[in-house]
């Protein structure tokens, strides 16, 4: 089966900060001739796929599985409000399923966490992504801050320093 490591349920992004301009959903879509598709925000027919059974019965993602999510979009974009819940309840629904979701979005994150996050589902990780010092000192204050069970961050695409060790003497 392809594609077991990502769910895409929805596709297309807003360009947001540095790190953006040369986003590789934008030049994949172009590589397969529809560079149209990366700026129309849409939901995808792989929506459902953590719930895809085989003719057995079975889960299709197997259980202990990591999905990285919204790999050809940001899970908190704006234009996405509307499929975000529906997102959360397969999440919670799957939670022998690992779920891993980056965002450049970090300040949407909080108001668009389920109802019932509490201090985290145990299946997901929350990651944001830095390009700069600018992004850094913006995103990682509202990482640290936010309950979560599991956090990460990555630095890509690293167009300019970071010093991470002023994280917290910039308060
Ligand atoms: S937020 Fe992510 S998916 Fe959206 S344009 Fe930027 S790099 Fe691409």
């Amino acid at each position: 089966m392809s594609d077991l490591k990502s769910w895409n349920p929805w596709h297309g992004c807003r360009k947001f900060s540095e790190g953006c301009a040369n986003c590789y959903m934008f030049a994949l879509d172009r590589a397969h001739g529809v560079p149209g598709q990366s700026g129309e925000i849409v939901r995808t027919k792989s929506f459902s796929k953590p719930l895809e059974r085989d003719r057995k019965g079975y889960f299709k993602i197997p259980a202990g599985y990591l999905l990285r999510v919204n790999m050809t979009s940001d899970t908190f974009l704006e234009e996405a409000d509307q499929w975000r819940d529906e997102m959360w309840r397969i999440i919670r629904y799957r939670s022998d399923v690992r779920f891993y979701i980056l965002t450049k979005r970090a300040r949407r994150m909080a108001e668009n966490l389920p109802g019932d996050w509490g201090e985290g589902y145990d299946n997901v990780q929350l990651n944001i992504t830095c390009e700069n010092q600018r992004a850094f000192d913006e995103r990682w204050p509202v990482l640290r801050d936010i309950p979560a069970r599991h956090k990460g961050m990555n630095l890509s695409p690293l167009i300019g320093p970071i010093d991470v060790s002023r994280a917290d003497r910039n308060e």
